[in-house]
């Protein structure tokens, strides 16, 4: 068993019970509270940190919004945010196996995986938004304004900075998700303040660290940790927000969505989903079903595009899932530690038993276990699971579990793996198992998500746009798009 030994820094680092970066302060909460964080794959408490206040909210607003309006940033140069980015990418880079170290320990992923993945991806996509710091472009239009025939104009468009960004995140990817709001916010020009998960806000203190060592002028980049319902709800209130960018449930997406039109903050919301995986008979069927497995169970299932909805053709249904029940049962459980352990516990006792109430409700309904359906402590595992004869309206199929639980359905022809795959409230991500080329570019329009993968699944990348249909959220996250997302248009006209 390799289990890795956590660097001096890492140890250090919790034990100083991190503060938040509001300004160029590292600060308690105003009122001194704090709240306890643990390690999921043990259920120890592992540190505390600040829960902020709605004054430590409006504090780092405030700090974010002296940064943009009146400060050196707001006259920096597009060379000088490129390079700015790319040395906090150098930074990470530097400390990664801290950063994996952390994430493990907080989050109770794989820190081997943490590393190459999560640590890796975060730093790939700051140097993929570097790029763009030079490369934000308007444009010149020749203009009639029809109501001054006699006249001549100069006309042009502008792209600026959005403005302060209050940006909240999800527990599953912290480092990751938090980078992705980070990286085009920094590249145009605007200024952050971060509240990462509840649960998870180790990583977000240790990037706020190296933001400052980067060399970000003060206020930048503000951090602050809470609750959803006091700090959440205060960045969100907030009217010197200029945009918020969410990534969450759909419940609070939904209500964040709705308080952002009350102030008209413009708003970029990335939420739940429930992902078909779809077979055809004509699959490479030992690669599909290695695929699905993967598709489901990386991170725990804890992924929101995760492969959640498998659709296997009916006369390779029986085999796949088997297959797929195969790879479960072999997989070893432990802590993200052990490099030899292929999945990790859940995050919390809250989210081990909503799995397990959705593993139960499926019993109860007379649904099968091809495998799993077990959980164990003391940290939140629970095992592998693939779950069939279940109807596709019931809550299990319609419903984001966020655990290792697959469903699985058989289908009999291509229109009903469509009809299948779309009948879902989300919308984020589908993968197409076939070597049919024409089948596949028939299928690919016709499904209602923001990503379609072939032959693989959730394979991401810096340049493609990643974001939802229906209520898997509004916007997209990565690509030129989120530069899109980051900024507004200002026309110029100019009478000469
Ligand atoms: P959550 O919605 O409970 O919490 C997300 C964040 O919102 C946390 O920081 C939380 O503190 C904050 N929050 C909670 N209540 C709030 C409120 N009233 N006002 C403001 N902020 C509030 O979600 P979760 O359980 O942390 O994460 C799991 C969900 O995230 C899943 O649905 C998953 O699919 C989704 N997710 C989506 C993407 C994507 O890119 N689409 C990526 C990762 C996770």
């Amino acid at each position: 068993m390799a289990i890795a030994t956590l660097l001096p820094a890492t140890t250090a680092f919790i034990q100083r019970a991190p503060r938040m970066l509001i300004g160029a302060e590292w600060v308690e909460a105003a009122d001194g509270q704090t709240m306890p964080l643990h390690n999921p794959a043990t259920g120890e408490q592992l540190c505390v940190v600040p829960r902020a206040t709605v004054d430590d909210v409006d504090r780092a607003v405030l700090a974010a919004r002296q940064a943009f309006d009146d400060s050196p940033w707001s006259r920096t140069r597009p060379r000088e945010r490129q390079n700015l980015l790319w040395k906090l990418a150098d930074l990470m880079q530097r400390d990664a196996e801290l950063l994996a170290q952390l994430e493990c320990l907080n989050n109770g992923k794989s820190a081997a995986v943490a590393q190459a993945m999560d640590v890796q991806l975060a730093i790939d996509f700051l140097r993929y938004m570097a790029g763009w710091a030079t490369k934000i472009e308007g444009s010149s239009v020749e203009v009639s304004v029809p109501l001054m025939p006699d006249q001549q104009f100069h006309s042009f468009i502008r792209r600026e900075a959005v403005g302060v960004v209050g940006a909240i995140v999800a527990w599953n990817f912290p480092l990751l998700l938090a980078c992705w709001k980070l990286g085009p916010a920094l590249a145009t020009g605007c200024t952050v303040v971060l509240k990462p998960a509840d649960e998870t806000p180790l990583t977000a203190l240790k990037l706020a660290e190296l933001v400052q060592e980067a060399g970000y002028p003060d206020g930048v980049f503000n951090v602050v940790t809470g609750t959803g319902i006091t700090a959440g709800a205060a960045l969100t209130h907030n009217p010197r927000v200029d945009k918020l960018t969410f990534t969450g449930s759909t419940a609070v997406g939904k209500e964040i969505g709705k308080i952002a039109m009350d102030n008209m903050t413009r708003v970029t919301l990335e939420l739940g989903g429930k992902s078909p995986t779809i077979v055809m008979a004509d699959a490479d069927l030992g690669s599909a079903a290695a695929g699905a497995a993967s598709a489901i169970f990386f991170n725990q299932g804890q992924v929101c595009c995760a492969g959640s909805r498998l659709y296997v053709q009916r006369k390779h249904f029986d085999n796949v899932v088997a297959d797929i029940a195969g790879i479960a049962n072999a997989m070893k459980l432990g802590s993200g530690l052990d490099a030899s352990v292929d999945m990790g516990p859940l995050i919390s006792a809250r989210q081990q038993e909503r799995v397990w109430r959705y593993i139960e409700m499926g019993r109860d309904s007379g649904a099968t276990l091809a495998c799993g359906g077990e959980r164990f402590g003391p940290g939140y595992f629970v095992k592998p699971t693939v779950i069939v004869d279940v109807d596709q309206q019931h809550s299990l199929v319609q419903e984001e579990i966020f655990g290792p639980v697959l469903v699985a359905i058989p289908f009999d022809d291509e229109a009903d793996a469509l009809r299948l795959a779309n009948d879902s409230p989300y919308g984020l991500g589908a993968s197409i198992w076939s070597n049919d080329l024409a089948a596949v570019h028939r299928m690919i329009p016709r499904i209602k998500s923001g990503s379609v993968w072939v032959n693989c699944h959730s394979a991401l990348d810096p340049a493609l746009p990643f974001g939802g249909y229906k209520m898997s959220g509004v916007g997209r996250e990565m690509g030129y798009a989120a530069i899109e997302h980051y900024t507004e248009l200002k026309s110029v006209l100019i009478k000469l």
